[in-house]
């Protein structure tokens, strides 16, 4: 039998083969219209406010129940008649919810974004005095690099509780004539042996993070540490407080200013706490307008996800099973404990995190064709993990298929990214902590650049098409 004889394909023909076969990113901008355009900006502006309020766990919670209610949410327990719910627990974990058409018994659509970000928290016993000046000891929080924290300007949020049962909210350094505070660095001319000739990770340690508050003695002959006392008599006054107090609180070291365009173009924005709260903002912005989803929509904004999800506020925390019961409850459903069960595992859920975007000044972290390009829309990443992907949730495939076609009818622009090379490094997200129930879940959300630092970089574009991801899951008919 005779061989095909080979044709040579024209240049229409490759085109079209490329077309019909090729995986060929595209950028939002490549993509966008005018209208677009326009709509993104205005996002930006909409993202960076909520980005401000939102500088703390206890402070989100506040925004998003506070434009919740704006938008008629009700307290879950309490009658809605348009199916709009939000519940919080312990001021640091909130959750809003629209019933659906379907059952909730026969699963519901939940986005799980996390709203604590890598920082510095007092000690109980933080405040000393050296050199006749105020510190205050600190104890890092989450994953940072500790030389970002040196010698820059920073604020004070969170409460402190007395034993008379008052909660004291504090907010220093951001207001319009507030004073900031900050961590000492030495001089370049005096730190060759303590620090240039160290390696990075001992160069500086934690227990120099002592945070300057003060150094004002009070005006009096008696007394030792008077500058100490003098800043105690402050906090008395305006806060009632004493230095006891401080052990039963919770007060965060976070970097002072706001969110600010980054570029002359505007493109990009640089701030603190974009992971995950660019996740958590874009699951707001969905869900706030939403009308009745065809499958219950939930948001979920856990704590401590930055410490590995524990305790009572973090993903691992039962509260999504009491929800799951409370919302079939809403729905004039019997949440029995084989129902809410049965409800978890038919769920569909995201687990809405930010992943590394391709650094062009460290192109060697990366692997080119698995990375999350700037400015190329939200970011799947089907597993995480680290080295042979350990402690990884690895989405199934037809979960997987599922959602590119729900994105792809609805125009979503999105790529796929794992992050860094295999053993570069790694990392983990709350989607194993959903999957225990059996629902399907993938990572999915903006690419961020400088992640972890106290300036964290993402794409305006990037945070648009996490919106538009979001909304398009909840969307979508039930599968
Ligand atoms: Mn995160
Ligand atoms: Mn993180």
């Amino acid at each position: 039998m005779a061989t095909k004889p080979i044709t040579k394909l024209s240049k229409k023909q490759v085109k079209a083969l490329s077309d019909q076969l090729l995986q060929q990113p595209k950028s939002v901008w490549e993509q966008a219209g005018a209208k677009e355009r326009k709509e993104i900006f205005a996002l930006a502006e909409r993202y960076k406010t909520f980005l401000d309020q939102a500088k703390t766990e206890r402070l989100a919670v506040e925004t998003i129940r506070r434009l919740a209610v704006a938008q008629g949410f009700k307290p879950l327990g309490k009658k809605s008649k348009a199916g709009r719910y939000y519940a919080e627990f312990a001021g640091k974990t909130i959750a809003l919810a629209v019933l659906g058409q379907k059952p909730v018994a026969q699963g519901i659509r939940l986005v799980g974004s996390h709203i604590d970000a890598p920082r510095l928290d007092l000690k109980m016993q933080p405040l000393y005095e050296n050199q006749e000046m105020v510190f205050l000891k600190t104890q890092y929080y989450g994953g940072i690099k500790k030389y970002h924290w040196f010698a820059r300007p920073l604020a004070i949020y969170g409460v402190v509780c007395t034993a008379q049962g008052k909660t004291v909210p504090i907010a220093l350094g951001d207001a319009p004539g507030d004073p900031i505070f900050t961590v000492l660095d030495l001089l370049p001319h005096l730190s060759r042996k303590s620090q240039e000739g160290k390696k990075l990770s001992e160069a500086f340690e934690a227990e120099r993070m002592n945070v300057l508050i003060g150094g004002l003695p009070l005006d009096a002959d008696e007394g030792k540490e008077k500058a100490k006392l003098a800043i105690l008599k402050l906090l008395h006054d305006r806060y009632g407080i004493a230095e006891a107090d401080f052990i039963s609180a919770e007060l965060e070291i976070v970097p002072a200013g706001c969110a600010r365009d980054v570029g002359l173009d505007r493109a990009l924005i640089g701030a603190y706490g974009q992971d995950d709260r660019a996740s958590a903002f874009a699951t707001l912005e969905a869900l706030l307008t939403m009308d009745q989803p065809p499958v219950t929509a939930l948001g979920l904004f856990v704590d401590k996800e930055e410490i590995g999800s524990d305790g009572s506020t973090s993903a691992r925390s039962r509260w999504i099973e009491r929800l799951v019961a409370q919302l079939m409850e809403a729905a004039g459903e019997k949440p029995d404990f084989l129902s809410v069960s049965q409800a978890l595992a038919q769920s569909q859920a995201l687990s809405a995190d930010v992943n590394a975007g391709l650094d062009p000044d460290y192109p060697e972290v990366h692997e080119r064709r698995n990375a999350a390009l700037m400015g190329y829309g939200v970011t799947l990443t089907k597993y995480t993990g680290s080295g042979g992907k350990y402690s990884a949730s690895d989405a199934n495939a037809e979960y997987v298929a599922w959602l590119r076609g729900v994105w792809d009818s609805a125009g979503v622009p999105w790529q796929a990214a794992s992050m860094g090379k295999v053993d570069e490094g790694g990392g983990g997200t709350i989607a194993k902590l959903l999957a225990v129930y059996g629902m399907d879940v993938v990572d999915v959300g903006p690419a961020l650049l400088s992640m972890h630092s106290p300036l964290e970089i993402a794409h305006k574009a990037d945070i648009h098409a996490t919106v538009r991801a979001y909304r398009a899951f909840y969307q979508a008919p039930a599968r």
